[in-house]
């Protein structure tokens, strides 16, 4: 995977004033992907040591008042063409700065105030389609033994289980809110086990309960209650759906969205609202594109077919009809489920980081599917799903 990196992130002497700003946590990525280091400052020519710049309305100026708006345009442009030529499709850049920052930059008072805003470069790259993050994402959604991965497996998908290396087990029904009387269904088992995957701390959670058993939504959501009180920041989920044709066809999918037509949502839930400091939760980014496109990536470089899209989280039991199939078509569904929508609001109302992948074992509205054949298709592709998995760990951990 090629990720683009502020240089100064990485320990190069390279701002205005000589010095560098390095990042564990972006050093640490770097050390594990093929890195184009960019520094549009450098490449501008202008000398160092020299006053700070922050941006002005469209202009960037020093401190001494200078206009270099000029220079801090052909540094951008010099370090996007590095940026284009390596074909990377993610950057990370220093927070803040008039070229590299990203949603906030210095307003130009130079008191320490912030706006809105990015950097002239970060501008360019996302102009380009190239995701920018700031260093605060890679380090917020790095594992460590203090904040390990959560992993939620669906049916089909505990395979992801031998990969573990165990260092405790816990009963689900010792976690709170779980249902005490649920019992697993075939292929899944009630038993949390906390370990590392590769050296990178996860907690995995085998089974889950469903809306379309019974449980309620703070039922169903009690297992990310659970993730987040253990210290965990980052929860992937793992479900088997159906395809909707023509948009999604069957194997592995990184879920991009989603539209929660489950009737429920487990914010409605007074146990929840204990939980969150707000139930009017923004839903934007509830997919953490910062771990799309690292799932993106570790997909390209394994050779592993990903489809991507939209899942729409019904309640079930029962499978869709041809007309429901038809308007989950027309609304932009490419995978259709009866699991991980509540989960995901939840994971996004307490501030988790969340990467949903999806098995479509079947097209849906095919009659001959049953439990038995989407373990079937999980064990077809527990060898492609475990690497893809494995992979987005080695690059948090
Ligand atoms: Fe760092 Fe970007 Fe400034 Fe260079 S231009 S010193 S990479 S923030």
């Amino acid at each position: 995977m090629r990720v683009i990196i502020s240089r100064c992130l990485l320990g190069a002497s390279c701002r205005y004033d000589g010095g560098s700003k390095p990042c564990e946590a972006v050093r640490s990525l770097a050390s594990r992907v093929e890195v184009t280091s960019v520094c549009p400052e450098t490449a501008s020519g202008l000398p160092v040591p020299r006053p700070p710049a922050e941006r002005r309305g469209g202009r960037v100026v020093l401190a001494d008042g200078t206009d270099v708006t000029q220079a801090f345009e052909s540094g951008a442009v010099i370090s996007l063409g590095r940026a284009v030529g390596s074909a990377a499709t993610l950057a990370v850049l220093k927070a803040k700065s008039p070229s590299c920052g990203r949603g906030l930059v210095y307003d130009g008072s130079f008191t320490g105030t912030l706006v809105e805003g990015d950097g002239i470069l970060a501008a360019r790259l996302e102009e380009e389609g190239i995701h920018v993050v700031t260093e605060d994402v890679v380090q917020s959604c790095r594992a460590s033994v203090e904040h390990p991965v959560a992993i939620v497996l669906g049916s089909g998908l505990a395979g992801l289980l031998d990969a573990v290396k165990p260092v405790r087990r816990i009963d689900y029904r010792d976690i709170e809110g779980f249902p005490e009387d649920a019992r697993p269904i075939e292929g899944h088992s009630f038993k949390a086990v906390v370990g590392s995957i590769d050296g990178t701390p996860v907690v995995v959670y085998p089974g889950r309960v469903h809306l379309y058993q019974g449980y309620s939504a703070a039922e169903v959501t009690a297992l990310v209650r659970h993730a987040k009180h253990l210290g965990c920041r980052d929860i992937v989920f793992a479900c088997a759906t159906g395809a909707i044709p023509p948009n999604a066809t069957t194997g592995l999918g990184l879920i991009t969205d989603h539209i929660n037509l489950t009737g429920t949502n487990p914010l409605v839930e007074p146990d929840d609202l204990r939980s969150v400091e707000s139930p009017f939760v923004g839903m934007g980014d509830a997919y953490t594109p910062y771990l799309l496109e690292l799932a993106r990536g570790v997909a390209a470089d394994e050779g592993i077919e990903v489809g991507e899209g939209v899942y729409a989280g019904m309640l079930g039991p029962s499978y869709e009809t041809p007309a429901e199939i038809r308007a989950l078509g027309m609304l932009g569904v490419s995978y259709v489920g009866m699991s991980t929508v509540n989960e995901v609001i939840m994971a996004h109302a307490l501030g988790m980081n969340v990467l949903g992948v999806t098995l479509a074992t079947n097209l849906a509205g095919d009659s001959s599917v049953d439990h038995e054949s989407v373990l079937v298709a999980g064990q077809a592709h527990a060898d492609e799903f475990g690497r893809l998995v494995r992979g987005v760990l080695r690059l948090l951990g």
